[in-house]
């Protein structure tokens, strides 16, 4: 059995540099430091991190002083502020593209746009970017939800960066008929794309595909859907110790992906485990 790894999977630049930052806050803080929500969607990482003192707290009450870190997805500014007013050091590792998009819907509604944010309305990264909009802005998830959305003269609209490119068109579709003018700025992110289409080619040239990463981590879903529609077996694991060997009987060629949130070491070992299957079963 051979074992490819897509092209492009795993870390992106965003998760990498907020994670390399935390591992460095936990060694070099002289108080407590806390993350607001796990610091990525990845319960391995998370759980390495509780092990060196890092506490994922679920709300600003939850944080006394110390180091609080912002991770990749942002804070909504009313968050910030909290975290300011009740004496925290905010170490902010906002990804330098969400920060983008942020800064871009703050901007649309200074300038009279009506905002609307494409994206699934319970992820941090949307609630964050709601906050730079303000209270006027619109979360619409889908077509159907686009079609809801009220007529306006000067609409503006964002993309949560993880979003699925085929659905952003589809409810851009729909708000051409809602404004006068419409501005719309491609926010989506390109590590994301990079590796649903990695993991798209992958499919279609494997028997058998691995994507690996949190259960919780919306984009590794996603590449599930994407190498299932891709037309190969797929199973979704966390860690090696989740793979079953007889998922693989009889597969000649067996493909690995990982989400953005997922570290490399966690991949290398679903790796080692699946070539130590295969030359086990070619000495058998
Ligand atoms: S997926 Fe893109 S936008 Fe999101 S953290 Fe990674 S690099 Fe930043």
């Amino acid at each position: 059995m051979k074992v490819v790894v897509a092209s492009d999977a795993g870390f992106c630049f965003g998760v990498k540099r907020a994670t390399k930052a935390a591992f460095e806050a936990a060694s070099a803080a002289a108080g407590p430091v806390y993350t607001l929500g796990e610091l990525i969607h990845n319960p391995q990482v998370v759980a390495q991190l509780e092990a060196r003192g890092v506490r994922a707290a679920r709300a600003v009450e939850d944080v006394g002083e110390g180091t609080v870190i912002v991770r990749s997805h942002g804070l909504p500014p009313a968050t910030l502020e909290a975290l300011e007013r009740q004496g925290a050091t905010v170490l902010d590792l906002t990804c330098p593209t969400v920060k983008a998009v942020q800064h871009r819907a703050a901007k649309l509604t200074q300038e009279g746009y009506a905002v609307v944010i494409i994206g699934d309305r319970d992820h941090p990264e949307v609630q964050a970017i709601a906050g730079y909009a303000g209270p006027g802005a619109v979360i619409v998830n889908s077509a159907e939800e686009a079609r809801a959305v009220p007529r306006t003269e000067k609409m503006g609209v964002v993309m949560q960066t993880t979003h699925s490119a085929e659905a952003c068109r589809r409810i851009v579709a729909v708000l051409v008929d809602k404004a006068s003018e419409l501005r719309v700025y491609n926010t989506l992110c390109e590590a994301t794309a990079k590796r649903q289409k990695a993991a798209l080619e992958l499919a279609g040239a494997v028997d058998v595909i691995v994507v690996v990463g949190g259960r919780n981590s919306a984009n590794t879903g996603r590449l599930v859907e994407i190498c299932r529609a891709g037309g190969a077996v797929t199973h979704h694991v966390e860690t090696a110790a989740e793979l079953q060997r007889g998922w693989f009987q009889g597969t000649g060629v067996v493909g690995v992906t990982a989400g953005t949130s997922t570290p490399d070491w966690v991949i290398e070992e679903v790796v080692a485990t699946l070539a130590a299957w295969s030359d086990a079963a070619g000495k058998g």
